[in-house]
């Protein structure tokens, strides 16, 4: 059975596709700039041809109909006949409170989507965009969502509510949704296998330390809190959004600064986070590489980015009632080996006891606390796409 996986963005679509018989990748690219001039489409196959298409992309269509092209080229493609997809499977943003769990999609779906849309005006409308562009190229092939926001719907009223004027969350839906979902989901079923233990007997709290971050108390194999909110701005520092700040700092800057909502917006998700606070660059290898050299913002930076989610571990343990175990996942969390200790050095007190040897690698799964460690330490690199090919062959099944 071959899956086809599409995470469709505004000016962007990432597509993977999977043979389910081995779970293995057939082909995987990146379309970048629909829309703008100077696109281009990243392709490779099994075989690791690589193939560079630029030409004009002017609409989600056009890049998914070139996307179908390469998959079926005779010089690098993988399939004989489009008729080989068996599903499509879509990475949707924020499923608001409608979808705890990945969905065949259909016209009341998409009604939906369009409903919660609102709440993540940026990426659920190019999502949706894709759905319907598929539905429309292979009118015949069931699609399934699968949802940031779903693995997240477990959480009690106490960490989702905020204390604002209760109408808000009745009137506009105003509460914490989290995000990463699929992530978290996928790195505690992981823990669990590599600790050999059932996760409805583990306390586990997952970060995804990527240029998004986020962290989540997964207890019993459900989320109970996570770090981001409403939208994925709260909790952690990331590459360019603040996270946890007061909130009447933004009234203040608005009108210190003349901004309008839109202007502020803009900084806190696009201009504050290691590049606010470093003044170098949203990337944390480069502003590893400022601090080495003696850029005090920079050492600034990463040890805001640390202190944060050691702050959170704290948290989430006192939230569940303890923790069995601490799971790094993404970019930083699978890659970045001092921003791994800096979080769990000092947290020996829980009972994490870091192994510096095994922490010293990158990409791999890996326990890397000490075979004593009463709270276990693991690297697990994500992989999101697998989760939808999986939820997608399940729901068409
Ligand atoms: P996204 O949220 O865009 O999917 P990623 O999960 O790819 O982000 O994470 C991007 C972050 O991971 C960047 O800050 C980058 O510096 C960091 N990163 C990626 N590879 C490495 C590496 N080898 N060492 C340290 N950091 C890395």
């Amino acid at each position: 059975m071959k899956i086809l996986v599409i995470n469709s963005g505004s000016s962007s679509l990432k597509y993977q596709l999977f043979n389910m018989e081995t779970e293995s990748v057939l082909a995987k690219g990146l379309i970048q700039r629909i829309g703008i001039s100077g696109s281009f489409l990243e392709y490779e196959n099994n075989e690791g041809e690589e193939v560079l298409i630029e030409k004009d992309i002017a609409t989600h269509k056009v890049g998914i109909e070139l996307l179908l092209e390469t998959l079926l080229s005779s010089e690098h493609g993988v399939l004989k006949d489009i008729d080989e997809v068996e599903a499509i499977g879509h990475r949707i943003v924020h499923g608001g409170e409608a979808f705890a769990e990945s969905t065949v999609i259909d016209e009341s779906v998409i009604k939906e989507l369009e409903e919660v849309a609102d709440l993540a005006p940026l990426h659920n409308p190019p999502n949706i965009m894709g759905i319907k562009v598929c539905k429309e190229l292979m009118p015949t092939k069931p699609q399934v969502g699968v949802f940031d926001t779903a693995f997240h719907q477990t959480m009690p009223e106490k960490a989702y509510i905020y204390a604002l004027p209760y109408e808000y969350y009745k009137k506009y839906g105003v509460r914490r949704y989290g995000f990463h979902g699929t992530s978290h989901g996928y790195v505690a079923q992981r823990a669990a296998k590599m600790l050999e233990k059932d996760l409805s007997e583990l306390k586990i709290v997952t970060c995804h330390l990527g240029n998004g971050a986020s962290l989540a108390a997964v207890k019993n194999g459900e989320v109970v809190d996570t770090s981001m909110g409403l939208t994925p701005l709260e909790g952690l520092v990331m590459g360019t959004r603040c996270g946890d700040i007061d909130p009447a700092i933004i009234p203040f800057i608005m009108e210190k600064e003349d901004l309008s909502a839109a202007e502020i917006d803009n900084i806190l998700n696009k201009k504050s986070g290691l590049l606010g606070i470093s003044g170098v660059s949203s990337d944390s290898r480069d502003v590893e590489n400022a601090a080495e050299s003696g850029n005090h913002q920079a050492e600034v930076a990463l040890e805001i980015f640390n202190y944060r989610v050691k702050k959170y571990i704290g948290a989430y343990t006192a939230a569940m009632g303890g923790v069995d175990a601490i799971v790094f996942t993404a970019g930083i969390g699978e890659n970045a080996i001092e921003t791994r200790a800096g979080i769990l050095n000092g947290l020996e007190y829980l009972g994490v006891e870091l192994d510096e040897e095994a922490n010293d690698m990158r990409g791999k799964e890996k326990v890397i606390s000490k075979s004593d460690s009463k709270v276990k330490a693991l690297v697990i690199p994500t992989n999101e796409e697998l989760v939808i090919a999986r939820d997608t062959k399940d729901l068409v099944n």
